[in-house]
């Protein structure tokens, strides 16, 4: 195709080779070669005229008409979209025009004002039928020879009537993954035209996996994505102390269960329902009973042993007399379920501090004599139970301590 752009505006009148197709127009013959005559206007009458071209839109047929001192008509019209344009010019002795017609040459320019159709129809209609994308688009009529004469010029355009998509549901072309987006293509039923969604990605899939913390090493929580490589780990701090609320009670006949506390190593409560706690045997006579944690769940295994006591209750002294050189104590007789015996204690200072013990060895026994003392010396006297359990002694408090002065 041939055609003359914007930059190549050098005015000149050109003899260019052309097809032997191109038959209408300027063709002339030159050593059995055909060209093609074309006239570049000055660069600045043809900006100028390009710039006040006059606007087609809205007048259907132009009777234009080119005077003996006038070179050229400009027109223009512009596309917001996409358009169906039709462009007729005649300019030949028809009903429509009974008169001379000029010896015109159409020109049809781009907004950048490359050509698009250059024609000099003879005797004939010339017919543009063309479909535009968007922009602004110039017509020219000028002479090819000298003098004057009247042209038609029919400008129309088809607006396509405006169209609403109707889009199907649309077809996954690529499934969302926890690490890369997909993608929904939808089709338009009627004109096919398709559209792209993006899908967000979708969330990873934890798997867990639990090492179980013990008395001795933390765990740790795996998850782990089935999608991808995300992993995420947690430790569980190692247990590090079960305490019993008491360790020692005082026999009182009732059930006595010291209650459990369990910290992890960074100094955290361990939930009860992580543990379960046992407590072997009665939790209720002297002696000792053992306290059993056994972990369980999730997070924690293993168990823990601990213990307490329960000690006989305190005897109380129930007379503390004076004798020649010694003294005579009577006590609270216990029962044989908390008392194997007694332990009677003595000093002549009210804190005990270099005492002497003696040991009653039945429960059954409850006072003492004793003699071989100093005379007329202020003595301190205390009582305690002791009740002997698989080998074992366990002993009471000491009861309050009584006070006598020996007689001579
Ligand atoms: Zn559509
Ligand atoms: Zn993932």
């Amino acid at each position: 195709m041939l055609f003359v752009g914007k930059t190549d505006t050098q005015a000149a009148t050109y003899t260019l080779p052309v097809s032997d197709s191109w038959t209408d127009g300027e063709l002339t013959q030159q050593g059995g070669y055909n060209f093609y005559r074309v006239t570049i206007p000055e660069a600045g009458t043809l900006t100028d005229s390009f710039s006040a071209a006059m606007p087609l839109s809205g007048i259907p047929t132009i009777h234009g008409m080119l005077a003996q001192n006038e070179d050229f008509d400009y027109y223009r019209f512009s596309l917001s979209q996409e358009t169906p344009v039709k462009i007729r010019y005649i300019n030949y002795y028809n009903s429509a025009m009974p008169e001379p017609g000029v010896d015109g040459i159409i020109d049809i320019y781009t907004s950048d004002y490359v050509v698009l159709e250059h024609k000099r129809p003879i005797n004939r209609d010339f017919l543009f039928e063309k479909t535009l994308s968007p922009g602004t688009y110039y017509i020219k009529i000028s002479k090819f020879y000298g003098g004057s004469g009247k042209y038609i010029l029919q400008y129309s355009v088809n607006t396509p009537t405006p169209h609403y998509h109707v889009w199907d549901s649309g077809k996954i072309t690529r499934k969302a993954t926890c690490t890369q987006t997909g993608e929904k293509v939808y089709t338009c039923l009627t004109c096919k035209e398709t559209k792209k969604e993006v899908l967000d990605k979708i969330p990873h899939k934890y798997r867990t996996t639990i090492v179980k913390a013990t008395t001795k090493a933390n765990g740790k929580i795996t998850h782990k994505c089935t999608g991808c490589s995300s992993t995420k780990t947690s430790i569980i701090p190692y247990i590090k102390s079960c305490k019993l609320s008491r360790t020692v009670y005082t026999y009182n006949g009732r059930k006595q269960l010291p209650s459990v506390t369990v910290t992890d190593a960074k100094g955290k409560r361990i939930s009860a329902s992580n543990y379960s706690v046992t407590y072997y045997g009665s939790c209720k006579t002297v002696g000792t009973y053992k306290v059993m944690i056994q972990f369980k769940g999730n997070y924690y295994t293993g168990s823990y042993s601990s213990s307490f006591k329960i000690n006989p209750y305190a005897p109380r002294i129930s007379s503390l007399k004076a004798l020649r050189k010694g003294f005579s104590v009577r006590w609270t007789k216990q029962s044989s379920s908390i008392a194997s015996g007694y332990q009677v204690q003595y000093s002549t200072r009210r804190d005990f501090r270099g005492s002497k013990t003696i040991r009653v060895s039945s429960y059954k026994k409850y006072s003492l004599y004793k003699t071989k003392l100093s005379p007329k010396r202020r003595y301190y006297v205390r009582v305690r139970t002791y009740k002997t359990v698989s080998g074992k002694n366990y002993y009471s408090s000491w009861s309050p301590a009584k006070t006598i002065i020996t007689k001579k």
